[in-house]
């Protein structure tokens, strides 16, 4: 493997990157200013767009039992009765009773109509404390999609002008630009020469009909260089016909209109980039590590264009598992004394079900994998996802959460964390510094190019 950036700029970056971070929700626009009742208004008129017969159901169907509640790490971790997810349905709960239910010309009298503070407090219950990991899910006798109906909430909070300021700022500049931390063209193409001359190898950019194109995102190219240059490394070992795309509906895989709750920009962002990939003529666009950027491709490109797309979606581990599994990628295994734990993020694994991938890959590395206690589709959130990370108002939420996660992670007696997600590992960076810990956090994709045979054997494989 070719160091494409060491431990020392990583670093660096990392620690002007935070710095920035922390910050940009001073540099956002003020919210769209609106009255309560105004704000009322919008907010019910996405929940009761939002509550078909399914969500109906289910919000018909708790049985009270509390499972929800020992499934959260920010129940588990605060004991705080206001953090029980089937809770942070109640606002949309009490819509669907009055406005909606059988029964709602009874319900009209005997309960009030939600009310401006109701939405305000709910902002905490729907960013702050919830990632939208879906563990609540699994455990659920009911069935009841929380995670789903959290989602909603944050379009109803979003459509009331009350988004939290950091994902307002995401959201306004990627509308803008399609860009995200101001990872514009011209960085991305400075970070593709630079990864380009440490490899030593022309990578390929804007090649219609090749096979597979290659996303990335800002985080990565800000910060973690080694994921984008570890999966672009591998693909040319592999003798992949791959691309990359130098225009960012191309090359951005983030969705923050996705992650704030504007509906309107994360299907414009998808179908920008459904648009721009069709373009190219690819049949695989694989996802960069980012654990939200699989489903919002994935799951939303066809219903963002209202039809089939052309193409197929996997995220790098997929991708590379695949062909692990397969006997298209031999790994060196080396020898690793200590072992390792993985962490699976949860919107590539607990939603996009890939879990046996990146445990190949780690197999035909040769480690000694560790799994935690709660693991695979009951894998705990790192505490950060779904945006969260930015949030300073969730800090002490993202602590307690990631507490739990690394609490189980070093239960492990691993000594090293392996991620395949931007965020997952920013969040446990931050956690890392905060409490004083020292676990050393890697990229699954660099790990695979950290494994590749030397060429001649390679080449010997292949022949
Ligand atoms: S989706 Fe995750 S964070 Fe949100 S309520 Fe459920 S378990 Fe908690
Ligand atoms: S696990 Fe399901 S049924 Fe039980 S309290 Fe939570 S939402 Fe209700």
């Amino acid at each position: 493997m070719t160091e494409v950036i060491t431990k020392q700029e990583r670093e660096e970056a990392f620690a002007m990157f935070y710095g920035m971070a922390a910050s940009i929700g001073e540099l956002a626009e003020p919210a769209p200013e609106m009255t309560d009742e105004e704000r009322v208004e919008r907010a019910k008129e996405v929940f009761l767009k939002g509550i078909d017969n399914n969500v109906a159901v289910q919000l018909d169907a708790c049985v009270h039992c509390g499972a929800c509640a020992q499934a959260c790490q920010f129940f588990l971790g605060t004991e705080d009765p206001k953090y029980t997810p089937i809770h942070k349905l109640d606002l949309l709960k009490k819509v669907y009773k009055r406005e909606l239910s059988p029964m709602s010309w009874l319900n009209k009298f005997l309960t009030p109509d939600i009310t401006a503070d109701d939405l305000r407090d709910q902002v905490e219950l729907v960013y702050d404390s919830c990632t939208m990991c879906g563990r609540c899910n699994m455990v659920c006798p009911s069935a009841i999609n929380i995670g789903d109906m959290v989602a909603l909430n944050r379009s109803a909070m979003a459509a009331a002008g009350l988004a939290p300021a950091e994902l307002r700022y995401m959201r306004d500049g990627q509308e803008a630009d399609g860009t995200i931390f101001g990872a514009d063209e011209d960085l991305f193409n400075f970070r593709i020469q630079d990864i380009e001359q440490k490899l030593g190898f022309e990578i390929p950019i804007d090649k219609k009909g090749a096979d597979v194109l290659l996303m990335t995102s800002g985080l990565d190219i800000h910060l973690f260089a080694d994921a984008t240059g570890g999966a672009i490394e591998t693909l040319h070992h592999m003798g992949v016909d791959f691309t990359l795309a130098s225009k960012t509906p191309g090359y951005e895989g983030a969705n923050f209109g996705s992650l704030s709750g504007y509906d309107a920009t994360k299907k414009k962002l998808t179908k920008d980039s459904t648009a721009a990939i069709e373009e190219l003529g690819v049949k695989t666009v694989i996802v960069p590590e980012c654990g939200h950027s699989y489903p919002a491709l994935r799951f939303g490109a066809a219903e963002a264009v209202g039809r089939d797309v052309k193409f197929e979606v996997m995220t790098v581990s997929e991708y590379f598992g695949r062909a692990v599994m397969d006997g298209r990628l031999k790994l060196e295994k080396k020898d690793h004394p200590t072992p390792i734990a993985l962490h699976d993020p949860c919107k590539v694994g607990r939603w996009g079900g890939v879990f046996d991938e990146p445990r190949a890959i780690l197999k035909a590395c040769g480690y000694d994998l560790h799994e935690t206690e709660s693991n695979k589709q009951y894998n705990f959130c790192c505490g950060g996802g779904a945006g969260n990370f930015l949030l300073p108002s969730a800090d002490k939420l993202k602590r307690v959460g990631y507490r739990i996660k690394m609490g189980e992670i070093e239960a492990t007696g691993a000594e090293e964390l392996v991620v395949s997600c931007g965020s997952c590992r920013m969040n446990f960076e931050v956690g890392k510094v905060k409490a004083g810990d020292s676990m050393p956090v890697e990229s699954l994709a660099a790990i695979i190019a950290a494994h590749l045979p030397q060429k001649d054997k390679a080449e010997g494989d292949r022949a």
